[in-house]
C-alpha cells in the first residue's frame, strides 16, 4: 500500500457520489464516509450507475483507501419493539445489496441499545439479525462499532463485540471500527494508555478483526459513557493520543474517519494536521482553503514541535 495515511471524514450524499469524491480530494483526503440513508427516511434511492462509477474513478485516481459508509443511527437490531427490529434488517440488507456497486468497501453500524431487555438478549438479536442480513461472498465487510456505553447501548465492552461476532455464522463478513471518543467514553483509556487498549482489543477480540478507526476528540473524561465527540486536540485525548495513533505501524494502516464538530475548513486542517504528525509532506492544499485552516495547522504544529 502506499505510505501515506487513509484519512477522511464523514460528508453528506447531498450532492451525489461523485461530489462526495471531488469533496474529499479538496480536502487531501483518501477516504470518507457517509450516511447509507436519510435517517428518518424510510426507502433509500437505487444508486446512479454513472455518479458511482465517477466516484471509483477519482478513488482510482488519489490512490483511495476503503470508504467507511455509516448505517443512520436509527437502525436497531436489538430493540425491544419487532417492527423496529425487522426495519433495521430489511434496511442494512438493502444498503449492503445497494453497497454491492461499490465492492470492496465497509459498512459500519451501531450494534444497537437493548432497552431493558438487558445485553444478553440484545446480543442474542444483533446476532439474528447479521445471521439474516449477510450474504456469503458478498463484497463489503461489516463492521461492528464501538459505543459510548450511553443509556443501554451494546457494544461498549471489547467482550459484547467478542459474543456478537461469535454468535454470526459468516463472521468473516465482520470487523470492528474502534472509536477513540467512544472507547475513551467507555472506559478504555486509550489516551494515557494506547498500547494497553490495543492489548486488551487483541487479547478479547483480536486485532485483525479491527478494520477502521473513528477519530474523535472527546468533550468528556475516560469512563463518562456520554459520547460528545470534540475537535481533535480539543477535549481529554489531546494531541498525543493522535499522534501516537498516526504513528503506530498496524494503526497507520487503517482508514480514519473524522466525525469531529467541524465545517470543512475544520476538516482539512485535522487531515492537513494528522498527516504531519504521521511524517508525511503535507500539500500546500491549505493555501486554497479558507485561512483560518492555515492557522489553525500552524498553531498545531507549534504545540507538536515543543
Ligand atoms: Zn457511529
Ligand atoms: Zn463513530
Amino acid at each position: 500500500m502506499s505510505g501515506r495515511l487513509c484519512v477522511g471524514c464523514h460528508l453528506s450524499t447531498a450532492g451525489g457520489y461523485a461530489h462526495m469524491g471531488r469533496t474529499a480530494v479538496g480536502l487531501d483526503a483518501t477516504t470518507f464516509s457517509f450516511f447509507t440513508r436519510n435517517p428518518r427516511g424510510g426507502n433509500a434511492k437505487a444508486l446512479d450507475p454513472d455518479d458511482v462509477a465517477e466516484l471509483r474513478a477519482t478513488m482510482r485516481a488519489h490512490d483511495f483507501g476503503r470508504l467507511v459508509a455509516h448505517a443512520p443511527y436509527t437502525l436497531n437490531l436489538c430493540s425491544a419493539t419487532p417492527a423496529t427490529v425487522e426495519f433495521a434488517r430489511r434496511a442494512m440488507a438493502e444498503d449492503l445489496a445497494r453497497m454491492e456497486s461499490l465492492p470492496g468497501n465497509y459498512y459500519n453500524f451501531h450494534p444497537g441499545s437493548h432497552v431493558k431487555q438487558g445485553a444478553d438478549r440484545g446480543i442474542e438479536l444483533i446476532c439474528e439479525g447479521l445471521n439474516q442480513v449477510l450474504e456469503p461472498g458478498q463484497a463489503t465487510v461489516v463492521l461492528l462499532e464501538t459505543m459510548a456505553g450511553k443509556g443501554s447501548e451494546v457494544g461498549r465492552t471489547f467482550e459484547e463485540l467478542a459474543h456478537i461476532i461469535d454468535g454470526v455464522q459468516h463472521d468473516e463478513l465482520l470487523g470492528v471500527c474502534l472509536d477513540t471518543c467512544h472507547v475513551s467514553d467507555g472506559g478504555y483509556d486509550v489516551a494515557a494508555d494506547l498500547d494497553g487498549v490495543l492489548a486488551e482489543f487483541d487479547r478479547v477480540i483480536g486485532l485483525d478483526r479491527l478494520r477502521a478507526l473513528h477519530l474523535n476528540d472527546s468533550k468528556n473524561p475516560v469512563g463518562s459513557r456520554k459520547d460528545r465527540h470534540e475537535k481533535l486536540g480539543q477535549g481529554h485525548l489531546g494531541w498525543d493520543c493522535f499522534g501516537a495513533i498516526v504513528r503506530h505501524p498496524f494503526l497507520r494502516t487503517l482508514p480514519m474517519i473524522l466525525e469531529t464538530p467541524n465545517e470543512l475548513d475544520g476538516y482539512a486542517a485535522e487531515i492537513a494536521q494528522l498527516r504531519m504528525l504521521a511524517g508525511e509532506d503535507v500539500q500546500p492544499a491549505a493555501e486554497s482553503a479558507p485561512s483560518s485552516v492555515g492557522g489553525t495547522a500552524q498553531a498545531c504544529a507549534k504545540k507538536g514541535d515543543a
